[in-house]
């Protein structure tokens, strides 16, 4: 089993270092430095790079890093400018990355592109499914997003979800007042204030986690359909128009 550490990158991003003991891999790389200085102090040469979107917090530091290990693969999707993609992909593909098999899922939305990277156990999934929250759609349609989302959330409910910021607290104050009376969501609240007390990450979250708290999973829930109703009460109750809604008010929150 492969180890995972966090790299604290940028203002609010996590690269994640994927560790058999001799080899790493990272997911969205947006700077080398942190890649670099993690590889060193764990004495780990780097076999490749996995990448989940186009935008530059999620491949800037790939041109240093290559020219550091010039030979790596770096697996990204097909459809958009990757910087030295070696592995073009499209979703529905298997690859293997340090001897581990790793499912390549589609979930357009933030962007058109974009992918995440499923093993049993943990998913890798950039800037599609956040703690508590979801991406921006950049590129793609609620509809698109909500169906990527619908995906991610029928995986087994033990698996971690690796997402690429750390926007748990801002998302959690949104998704209070989504759902004020969700109980699951305000015992998340305190786990993740004295998460982020302590300095330390609040994400991997479960999905199971996820599915109770995260308003953006919600759609179908009674408080949220309600919610979302207060706020405009012209809004119907598919999940396509709530999840649509709810994208909105967090966009203004
Ligand atoms: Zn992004
Ligand atoms: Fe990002």
């Amino acid at each position: 089993m492969l180890a995972i550490h966090a790299l604290p990158a940028l203002r609010d991003n996590y690269i994640w270092l994927l560790d058999d003991g001799r080899q790493a891999a990272v997911v969205d790389p947006g700077e080398a430095a942190p890649v670099f200085a993690a590889l060193a102090a764990r004495g780990l040469e780097l076999a490749a790079i996995l990448v989940t979107h186009h935008h530059a917090d999620h491949q800037g530091g790939i041109p240093d890093l290559l020219a550091a290990w010039p030979e790596i693969e770096v697996f990204a999707p097909a459809s958009e400018t990757i910087v030295a993609c070696t592995r073009p992909l499209a979703g529905g593909e298997t690859i293997r990355v340090l001897a581990t098999e790793f499912e390549v899922l589609a979930v357009p939305g933030h962007t058109r592109g974009h992918l995440a990277y499923y093993q049993p156990g943990r998913l890798f999934c950039g800037d599609t499914l956040f703690g508590a929250g979801c991406g921006r759609l950049f590129e793609g349609t609620p509809a698109q997003m909500l169906a990527s989302l619908s995906r991610l959330a029928a995986l087994p409910e033990t698996t971690l979800i690796y997402c690429a910021h750390e926007y748990t607290e801002a998302n959690l104050r949104f998704a209070c007042a989504v759902e004020p009376g969700n109980q699951a969501l305000a015992e998340r609240c305190r786990r993740v204030a004295e998460l982020r007390a302590r300095g330390e990450a609040s994400v991997p979250s479960t999905l199971a986690e996820e599915k109770a708290s995260n308003p953006f999973l919600r759609c179908r829930e009674p408080e949220v359909i309600a919610a979302v109703r207060r706020q405009d009460a012209t809004v119907d109750d598919g999940e396509t128009a709530v999840f649509t809604a709810i994208r909105a008010w967090r966009n203004d929150f």
